[in-house]
């Protein structure tokens, strides 16, 4: 029998996820904060709902994306939150990007209320989660990780079970530390070819092709050139994983120097004014280290 989704946050990433599911043939009830974007899902064949404990009456599985530990806890453990409403032995999948600790104590937390948790951080991007080809790096138990892979395969095309839970955000915050440093060099590299008035399409092309090739690159590189920074990934959420990548690896003993300058700069974005930007933004703040971009 085909299994019934929560699906609680319907914003750039979650909307079309849930979309997704609904296409792979699942129940879909949807919620979200703000109410318009529920009838997005209604009208693509989902189910609205008005509140968390409405969506996850009965549901089998209960996946929430939603920005931060603190939006994560509180569609969790708030007053009508998931715990207070969710059936014993429902799956809870967290897609958020949060911090590996916080995710541990709420899954432990839900488990204890008798839900089968599973930090399940996602990489791919808009472009990812529209085509259903997310990158799932997951936290949990493997039994049930098993029982859901038929969910994580219809947003998802590469799907790992890394470890215990809150592995699946650990290895989330690598992905991050990773994908900013990729940002940060790809705009430097925009920067100085400007400065020789090489033709920069050209230029992405033939590095894409090389060992200067990467998914950044490919995805990133012509929003640069055209300073098209609709998100896409916002700034402001860089700058939160930055923060958890920044603080994990000092609790862990050890030292990201490339990645700590990198925050910085993602900060520094943020700080002017421009945390609504795509990631690729970053490129607005590495101009004016070298007096461009100054109006
Ligand atoms: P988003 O567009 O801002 O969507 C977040 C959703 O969560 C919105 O629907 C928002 O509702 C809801 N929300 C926020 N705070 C809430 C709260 N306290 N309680 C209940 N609902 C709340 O963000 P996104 O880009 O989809 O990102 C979601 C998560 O995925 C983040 O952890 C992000 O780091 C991660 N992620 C994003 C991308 C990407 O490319 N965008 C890629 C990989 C991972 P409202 O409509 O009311 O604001």
């Amino acid at each position: 029998m085909s299994k019934t989704i929560a699906f609680i946050g319907l914003g750039i990433m979650g909307l079309p996820m849930a979309k997704n599911l609904v296409n792979a043939g699942f129940t879909v009830r949807g919620y979200n904060r703000s109410p318009e974007k529920v009838a997005d899902l209604a009208a693509a064949g989902g189910q609205a709902a008005g509140t968390i404990a409405e969506a996850v009456d009965g549901a089998d599985v209960i996946i929430t994306m939603v920005p931060d530990s603190p939006d994560v806890e509180d569609v969790l453990t708030g007053d009508e939150g998931i715990l207070a409403h969710a059936k014993a032995g429902a799956y809870w999948i967290d897609n958020s990007t949060i911090r590996p600790d916080v995710a541990k104590n709420l899954s432990a937390q839900a488990a204890q209320k008798g839900l089968k948790p599973l930090d399940a951080p996602v990489s791919g991007g808009e472009a990812g989660a529209i085509n259903g080809a997310l990158s799932i790096m997951v936290g949990g138990d493997k039994g049930d990780f098993d029982a859901v892979s038929d969910v994580f395969d219809a947003v998802g095309k590469t799907i790992v079970l890394v470890g215990p839970s809150g592995s699946g955000q650990t290895v989330k915050a690598a992905n991050q530390l990773i994908v900013a440093g990729n940002i940060e060099l790809l705009a430097e590299a925009v920067v100085f070819l400007e400065a020789y008035g090489v033709e920069t399409t050209s230029a992405l092309q033939v590095l894409g092709g090389g060992l200067a090739g990467s998914k950044v690159l490919d995805q990133k590189g012509q929003k640069m050139l055209d300073r098209s920074f609709d998100p896409g990934f916002r700034l402001e959420l860089h700058h939160k994983d930055m923060g958890i990548v920044t603080a994990a690896a000092r609790e862990a003993g050890v030292a990201i120097p490339l990645g700590s300058a990198v925050a910085q700069l993602v900060a520094s974005t943020v700080q002017q004014g421009n945390g609504g930007l795509d990631h690729s933004g970053l490129l607005t703040v590495v101009e004016q280290l070298s007096g461009k971009n100054q109006d």
